[in-house]
């Protein structure tokens, strides 16, 4: 018979799962994997809720295995290293992103593009290499090949950089790749969430001219005083929309939600590029007169490997870059996924693991 979560290994963890697609959280107890001779184990102090959490949770996108225990933005210290392990040690403060093991052997992987590789095991709802679940960092430990662990910069905040694990790649990645960097051009931002909301700042930082593209006014002022956006357009103001035609020279598309490319491929230049990250639960049309009567392109890109999510982070501790959170507790997670459904979040909620109730 199959052991339980709780007794399949010898470390004892306590995290917050989903048991159905009511996505309600409640605490969990579960096992991790004793430390191999790679592995670092880490006791997570920080875990930022990203959307993709609560897709999983409410079986969004059809793939979820229960009980669920989402969080791919960890961040915690190092109680445990293996004998191989010489990267970090203990006391190191760390990271621990998307995916927590990859082939090594593929092309993908051989590049750095380990959030490609066709066997990568993701933190939370994966089937890891020695058969049982993977939980994420929505509990009290983890245990993570140390290929997988990232060096938390020093003068990184804990809580707020938390986000860059997921967020924070998510948007650097392919502003890298399809060449979104030129200085002085002009970036379009779709949905100013936690993705979105990073966008913004490493847009910046890469001293590019950022609009916001929101269907939310409200938060218009903060965006331009406190993110740093240089405009802001409200996606439902058709003058505002029309004036805005033909202006962009690139667009991150990070909304959640089922949504037309039209408008958005409307705002680009010839030759422009609209990147969508988002993850809607139905598929997305490709309108085609928009893209082939103005040599645009529409591309996607997932997270972003472990090199290159090191030099993220490195990149945002050099600029000040963090995210702008709001700190909640454990006991806290239904309320923050109902307000996070609702585009109500500032602009990341993150859980104060290190100091919650986990029972
Ligand atoms: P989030 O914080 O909820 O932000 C999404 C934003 O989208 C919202 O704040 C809202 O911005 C906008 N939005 C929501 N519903 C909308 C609708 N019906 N129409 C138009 N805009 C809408 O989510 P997130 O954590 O940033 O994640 C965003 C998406 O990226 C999710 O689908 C997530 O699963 C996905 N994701 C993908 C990757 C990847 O590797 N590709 C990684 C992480 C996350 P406004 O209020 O400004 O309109
Ligand atoms: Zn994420």
């Amino acid at each position: 018979m199959a052991k339980s979560p709780e007794t399949e290994h010898p470390q004892k963890a306590i995290g917050w799962a989903a048991r159905d697609n009511t996505g309600t959280f409640s605490p969990f107890h579960f096992s991790r994997r004793e430390t191999g001779a790679d592995d670092v184990t880490i006791k997570i102090l920080f875990c930022g809720i990203c959307h993709s959490d609560l897709h999983c949770a409410r079986n969004e996108w059809g793939v979820t295995n229960y009980p669920i225990v989402p969080g791919h933005e960890i961040v915690g210290t190092v109680t445990k290293v293996g004998n191989n392990v010489s990267k970090f040690k203990e006391g190191d403060k760390v990271g621990v992103g998307v995916l927590v093991a990859s082939c090594q052997k593929c092309e993908s992987c051989q590049q750095g593009l380990e959030n490609y590789c066709p066997n990568m095991i993701l933190t939370y709802n994966s089937i890891d290499r020695d058969g049982t679940k993977t939980y994420g960092g929505y509990s009290d430990l983890i245990v993570v090949d140390q290929h997988y662990v990232l060096r938390f910069p020093d003068n990184m905040p804990l809580d707020a950089g938390a986000p860059l694990l997921c967020a924070g790649i998510t948007v650097y990645s392919p502003m890298k790749y399809y060449g979104m960097t030129e200085p002085g051009k002009h970036l379009g931002v779709a949905g100013l969430g936690g993705l979105g909301h990073v966008a913004v700042k490493i847009g910046k930082a890469f001293g590019l001219k950022v609009t916001v593209i929101s269907t939310s006014p409200k938060k218009e002022s903060e965006a331009i005083s406190k993110l740093g956006a240089d405009a802001f357009l409200v996606s439902s103001d058709p003058a505002k929309v029309k004036a805005a035609m033909g202006t962009m020279d690139y667009i991150i598309d990070t909304v959640s939600a089922v949504h037309s490319l039209a408008p958005l491929l409307g705002l680009l230049k010839v030759n422009g590029k609209l990147v969508t990250v988002g993850l809607p639960e139905k598929p997305l049309e490709v309108p085609i007169f928009a893209l082939v009567g103005a040599r645009r392109l529409v591309g996607g890109s997932n997270v972003g490997g472990m090199k290159e999510t090191q030099e993220m982070l490195d990149f945002c501790a050099k600029h000040n870059i963090a995210a702008d959170i709001e700190l909640v507790r454990m006991d806290q997670i239904n309320t923050a996924m109902e307000r996070l459904a609702k585009s109500d979040v500032k602009y990341r909620f993150v859980i104060d693991v290190g100091n919650s109730k986990l029972q």
